[in-house]
C-alpha cells in the first residue's frame, strides 16, 4: 500500500501540534517541534494571517490523518462507513480509526508508534483470537483478544514499548496482561475516552461541501 514516505517531523510542524509520529523520541528533548514548533519552509515563521474556515477544517482533517497515518483516499473511506452508520458521523469517525488494529497495538503498548505497530502487524507477530494478521487496517470488536505471537516475545521493541506504556497508559477500553502479552477489547471505545485534541465536526463539514 501506498504511504507517505516524507519527513514525519515535518507533519507536526505543519500542524503546528505534537502528533507523537516516532515513539519515544517524542517525549525527548530530541523532538523536532520542541526546537521548531513553526510551520515548515521559507514562510513557516512568517506573522499569521487571516485563515478562512475552508483552512481550519482541512488542517483539522489533516490533522487526524496524520495521526493516524492514512492517505486521503482511504481516509475519505473511512468517512464514508462513518456517514453511512447509525449515530454521530464525526463520533463513528473517530470510533472506526481507533477500531483499526495497528492503533490497537499501539494503544496496548506493543509498539512505541502507529507506524511501528503497522510493521508487527505486517511481519505477522500479531494474533487476533489466536490467528495471525496481517492488516494493519483489520477492524477489532469487542471481546477480541489481541497478543503477540510466542516466538516473537522476546523482540527489543516490543518489550520496550511494554515497558514504558505505564507513562502513556492503556485506555479504559481496552484491558492489558502485560506478563501473556495479551489485550483484551473490553468495549469500543465512547468519544470521551478519545482524548486527543481533536474537533471532528470540522471534517465532517469539510467532506459535506
Ligand atoms: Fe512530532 Fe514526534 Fe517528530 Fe516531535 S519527534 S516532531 S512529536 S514526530
Amino acid at each position: 500500500m501506498a504511504r507517505y514516505r516524507g519527513s514525519v517531523c515535518r507533519q507536526c510542524r505543519r500542524e503546528k501540534l505534537k502528533l507523537f509520529l516516532k515513539g519515544d523520541r517524542c517525549y525527548s528533548d530530541k523532538c523536532a517541534f520542541e526546537k521548531r514548533a513553526f510551520p515548515p519552509g521559507q514562510h513557516g515563521q512568517s506573522r499569521m494571517r487571516k485563515v478562512s474556515d475552508y483552512s481550519i477544517q482541512l488542517r483539522e482533517k489533516q490533522k487526524v490523518r496524520r495521526i493516524y497515518g492514512m492517505l486521503e483516499g482511504q481516509f475519505k473511506r473511512y468517512f464514508e462507513t462513518a456517514e453511512s452508520s447509525k449515530g454521530v458521523t464525526g463520533e463513528n469517525l473517530l470510533v472506526l480509526l481507533e477500531r483499526r488494529l495497528d492503533n490497537v497495538i499501539f494503544r496496548l503498548g506493543y509498539a512505541s508508534s502507529r507506524s511501528q505497530a503497522r510493521q508487527l502487524v505486517k511481519h505477522k507477530h500479531i494474533l487476533v483470537n489466536g490467528r495471525t494478521v496481517n492488516i494493519p487496517s483489520f477492524l477489532i470488536s469487542v471481546n477480541d483478544v489481541v497478543s503477540i505471537r510466542e516466538k516473537s516475545r522476546k523482540i527489543e521493541t516490543i518489550n520496550d514499548s511494554l515497558e514504558a506504556v505505564a507513562r502513556r497508559g492503556v485506555p479504559t477500553w481496552l484491558e492489558l496482561d502485560q506478563k501473556n502479552y495479551t489485550g483484551k477489547v473490553k468495549s469500543l471505545p465512547d468519544r470521551q475516552e478519545i482524548t486527543m485534541p481533536i474537533q471532528e465536526q470540522l471534517i465532517v463539514e469539510l467532506y459535506s461541501k
